[in-house]
């Protein structure tokens, strides 16, 4: 278990079980530490862990949770077959290639199941995707087929009671105003990142779940969920260089940047400028605030807050950089696709060119007019600020 960290509707556990009980295996389940920088995100990954090795006991008499850096090479020792949750990130990957070197060293089967996915990524296309156009209908065709319940009845842990809480919370409450959620000021958006990170709910089960009712924003929702969240999957998936600068988009982007490199930046901040909320926007910096004091950013503000960043970097590289350091230590959703592939798209990447001007080039532009304009940003601005007083 490295990625997908619940009962309901983990399709690794399931197949797992299946597999032991119809060729008369023991099972063991080993769950594997996340990967993680951030003590806070550490925490909350532990405070919703808490009961998983005992629900998980319900299923095997020999569970073990390990450490990543454990020398768990030696637990592979006499298997017959290992299940494991599909790896798309950089240092997921390189710990799966170690366990598939020793299982081919020791002849043991090894199985990947996608349980963070609503369609498996290869399912949903053979190759990379340009935007979120080209891939909705190839993901939205196959709902039916992958909306399969499984484990459905089994005690579920504090992590997914948290998850389904969260979960109803944003049914009852802010649904019937999502069409307002890009507004910073209000609270509208789900809130579901952090447990569909660890995987302690899954796509399936918000599917599900809102099934179960009638309302017009539900579209909208779904689209973020499933059709942006699994474009980031495609795009980690068929891009191995998603992580590095020269290779995360389009060469159209490249292109424009070469052209406006030598630009004037009109300021020019570090990344200690950015935590110690030491620009000159207000609302660069209350998203700063809600970064560092919360572990998240309204969705919104996340665009713009990377949209400044490459206004007020040297280079572009440095803004890329800065941006997914800053992105992946301080979000609890941070380290997954999804911030690797916002950040790129802020540098052009699923997204198209549009009219070029300083600095940007053909890079979409935000500007502080455009909050302004569209939203009661200082109220977001006071909020924060409460945040921060508050500590
Ligand atoms: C620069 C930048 C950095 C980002 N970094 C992250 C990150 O580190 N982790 C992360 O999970 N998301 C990231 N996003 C995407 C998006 O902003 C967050 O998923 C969203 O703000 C999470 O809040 P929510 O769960 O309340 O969203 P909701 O609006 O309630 O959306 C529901 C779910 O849909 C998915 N989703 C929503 N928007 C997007 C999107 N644009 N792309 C892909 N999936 C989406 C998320 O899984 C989200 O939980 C980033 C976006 C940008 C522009």
């Amino acid at each position: 278990m490295t990625k997908s960290f619940r009962i309901k509707n983990n399709y690794s556990l399931y197949e797992a079980l299946n597999y032991a009980k119809n060729n008369r295996l023991k099972l063991e389940i080993i769950v594997v530490e996340p990967y993680e920088e951030n003590p806070r995100n550490i925490k909350f990954f532990e405070d919703n862990t808490i009961d998983l090795v005992e629900k998980l006991k319900l299923f095997s008499d020999d569970v073990k949770y390990i450490k990543r850096d454990n020398q768990f090479i030696d637990l592979l020792e006499d298997l017959n077959s290992v299940f494991i949750d599909k790896a798309y990130l950089r240092f997921d990957i390189l710990l799966f290639d170690r366990i598939k070197k020793e299982c081919l060293l020791r002849k043991i089967n090894l199985f990947t199941v996608e349980s963070n996915v609503f369609v498996p990524v290869l399912m949903a296309s053979d190759k990379e995707e340009y935007s979120a156009k080209t891939i909705r209908n190839k993901i939205n065709s196959k709902i039916n087929d992958y909306r399969v319940s499984v484990l459905d009845n089994m005690p579920i842990t504090i992590g997914e009671k948290e998850a389904l809480r969260v979960l109803e919370d944003f049914i009852e409450r802010k649904l019937t105003n999502y069409h307002l959620h890009n507004d910073p000021s209000l609270d509208y958006t789900s809130l579901l990142s952090p447990y569909l990170k660890y995987g302690f709910i899954s796509p399936v089960t918000i599917y599900d779940n809102l099934a179960k009712v009638s309302n017009e924003n539900k579209e909208a929702f779904l689209e973020e969920l499933i059709v942006r969240r699994e474009l980031a999957y495609n795009f980690v998936y068929f891009n191995p260089t998603y992580d590095q600068f020269k290779y995360m988009t389009y060469d159209w982007a490249y292109k424009s940047m070469n052209q406006h490199l030598k630009d004037e930046r009109l300021y020019i901040y570090t990344k200690e400028d950015y935590i110690n909320f030491n620009t000159h926007d207000p609302y660069f910096n209350a998203a700063m605030i809600e970064m560092v004091y919360t572990g998240r950013m309204h969705s919104y503000m996340r665009m713009y807050w990377c949209k400044k960043i490459i206004e007020w970097s040297k280079d572009y590289q440095e803004a890329y950089e800065i941006a997914i350091e800053l992105n992946n230590y301080y979000f609890i959703d941070g380290f997954t696709p999804n911030g690797y592939c916002g950040v790129a798209w802020c540098f052009g990447k699923h997204d198209r060119a549009w009219t070029e001007r300083p600095i940007f080039g053909k890079l979409r532009y935000m500007n502080d007019n455009g909050l302004k304009r569209k939203f009661h940003i200082e109220d977001y601005v006071v909020k924060m600020n409460e945040i921060r007083k508050g500590e």
